[in-house]
């Protein structure tokens, strides 16, 4: 999907930032729309639904939340959560709601469009995992799901059970962040293991099998205090 077929909507009550953003979109050629209310936001995204949105959480008349949760039950667009909340609360209520992404305010142009970009990436990605051929593909990692085995340059990973549900829980998630109660209640359900510490533990041999340098990983990015996300090579 190239820029001008991209259409985001832009959800910010505060006049300066919207603007920014709206500048920053027109002049890399995306093709968007801005609402300053969640009252706004609704009827834009039902009327044009966009393909990505910029969602501000603290709005006048919603909460941000809100609005996440009701797109959640018809779209998996990507939401993108920018919100001027320092709290790493706010953030993973709203990816734990269905957001891929955040930005926290101040944020730089330049942090703007790679988060958007790798929304557009994501939106990209979303029909191969529907394939049904059932193999995902990123840079030089490959997973069969048809034979649960994943590779690394075409050599097969020894992974334990747990090592190959977290990469495919990653995989199937590609450019999303997920939260560690997101991922822990995946993996473990609802056991006494499902703890942070575990996961982080399962997280470093998971990185020793599958990044070329464990210490600067390329494939799955920390999120210090929220969780992980698996970035599209
Ligand atoms: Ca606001």
């Amino acid at each position: 999907m190239n820029n001008s077929e991209c259409r985001i909507l832009i959800v910010e009550d505060d006049p300066p930032i919207r603007k920014l953003m709206a500048t920053t979109l027109r002049a890399n050629g995306y093709t968007y729309h801005t609402a300053s209310t969640g009252n706004e936001a609704e009827l834009e995204l039902t009327s044009s639904p966009p393909d990505i949105l910029l969602l501000d959480l603290g709005l006048p008349d919603t909460d941000g939340m809100q609005i996440i949760n009701t797109i959640r039950s018809w779209s998996q667009m990507p939401i993108i959560v920018v919100s001027a909340r320092s709290e790493d609360s706010d953030k993973i209520d709203a990816l734990d709601a269905g957001a891929d992404d955040y930005l926290t305010k101040p944020f730089s142009v330049n942090e703007l469009l790679a988060r958007i970009r790798v929304a557009q990436r994501r939106i990209a990605s979303i029909p191969h995992n529907d394939e049904a051929t059932s193999v995902f593909t990123n840079g030089s990692l490959k997973i069969d799901y048809s034979s649960n085995c994943a590779f690394i340059d075409d050599r097969e990973l020894q992974l334990t059970p747990i090592e190959y549900k977290l990469l495919c829980l990653l995989a199937g998630n590609v450019g999303k962040v997920l939260t560690h109660t997101y991922i822990t209640d995946r993996i473990w359900g609802n056991s006494l293991e499902s703890d942070v510490a575990t996961l982080r533990v399962f997280m470093v041999s998971l990185r020793k099998k599958i990044e070329k340098d464990p210490s600067k990983p390329e494939y799955i990015q920390t999120h210090v205090g929220i969780g992980y996300r698996m970035n599209r090579l």
